[in-house]
């Protein structure tokens, strides 16, 4: 791949609500401990469709996209090994955190929350407006900074299979950990979006028993049979008493052992309450935007003894095991089937309303 132009062009976000525009930056000296990587494939995420409708606010300009494979065109002074400890040189294909965190803070270590590092920085989430630029994912080039965990991609997964790992596959494994699913238990997956597919194939491969995914788009519901779910529930017209008395029939009356909220509709997570059996422990990750309220009566958390746990992004470990469970369930699970549509960089807002759509569960850009 030659660099001799020394610019790549980046589908630039300058407001929300308007179509992103093509920009062209000079590409960045590559320090030690860096990386530049021709990028192939991102995947459109539904938080740069929050920040491009507006439901977030975002600095702009900005590149969106933080899903993303590519290829390493320049290796830094003293880069020599992934995080996985494979060795990494020029024209590897890489997959790498949403997050650089520095390491050192309170919070990295200390606390063991690498992703609310107080010297936090998120692909595809920052301002593009300074040098290196090319800090987002909807772009030909990325600049991977020092304090990020790089993942060489294994050669049998397509870029397709593995651009959604670094966000919703890494985020759904972090959900899992955090309330310790376990073989034979019944979860509620509640969403049948990229998250809740992920969630639905890791709960079939944790060996849990029934697999019950609630939404209100059937063709999704269909989707997710695919990937493990053993019932599925349109919840579209249901009231909420209907929908715990079908989960409850489903779990011998007593209510789902582990409720997982991808959906991000904030009256969701009540219902998953009334959803638990007593002792029962719900992991909330969907409603990840401000001013999600909802309303809840606390004595279901008090008589029934629940557990609630919130998740947002995850620690390194988990893009490493993202990848790990890609490519040793790629035989029994399609996930090529997530990406429905594909479009170029130049098309980029096309891809955006198909997106917004909700047609396919995850649209491709290839840059
Ligand atoms: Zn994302
Ligand atoms: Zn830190």
């Amino acid at each position: 791949m030659s660099l001799s132009a020394r610019t790549g062009r980046a589908a630039v976000m300058t407001a929300a609500n308007k179509d992103l525009e093509i920009w062209e930056y000079p590409l960045p000296e590559v320090l030690p401990g860096c990386m530049l990587v021709r990028i192939t494939c991102c995947t459109i995420c539904g938080s740069d469709l929050h920040t491009w409708t507006g439901r977030r606010k975002s600095p702009v300009p900005i590149i969106l996209g933080h899903e993303i494979v590519g290829h390493i065109v320049e290796l830094g002074a003293g880069v020599t090994m992934d995080s996985g400890n494979n060795p990494l040189r020029v024209g590897d294909r890489i997959t790498w955190t949403i997050m650089d965190n520095c390491g050192k803070c309170y919070f990295c270590r200390e606390k063991g929350l690498m992703m609310k590092c107080s010297h936090l920085k998120k692909y595809g989430h920052d301002s593009c407006a300074d040098e290196p630029h090319f800090v987002g994912g909807f772009a030909e080039y990325c600049y991977i900074t020092p304090g990020t965990c790089v993942i060489r991609v294994p050669e049998e997964l397509t870029d397709e299979e593995a651009a959604p790992a670094n966000c919703a596959l890494a985020t759904v494994v972090a959900g899992g950990d955090a309330i310790a699913i376990r073989p034979f238990e019944n979860v509620l997956i509640q969403g049948a979006g990229a998250l809740g597919v992920y969630a639905a194939a890791l709960a079939k491969y944790y060996g849990c028993r029934r697999i019950i995914v609630a939404d209100v788009m059937e063709h999704r519901l269909e989707f997710v049979k695919k990937f493990g779910a053993t019932d599925t529930i349109n919840s579209k017209g249901r009231s909420d008493d209907e929908v715990i008395g079908m989960v409850k029939d489903l779990t011998c009356g007593f209510g789902a052992d582990v409720v997982m909220e991808l959906a991000g509709f904030p009256p969701l997570l009540p219902l998953g309450l009334k959803c638990l059996r007593t002792g029962g422990r719900l992991v909330e990750i969907g409603n990840a935007f401000a001013g999600a309220l909802f309303t809840c009566d606390a004595s279901d958390i008090v008589f029934k003894c629940l557990t609630i746990k919130g998740v947002h992004n995850y620690d390194t470990v988990h893009l490493q095991k993202a990848i790990d469970f890609l490519q040793m369930t790629r035989n029994r699970f399609p996930f090529g089937l997530i990406v429905g549509e594909r479009v170029s960089l130049d098309e980029i807002n096309t891809g955006l309303k198909i997106a917004e759509s909700g047609r396919t569960i995850r649209v491709a850009v290839k840059p």
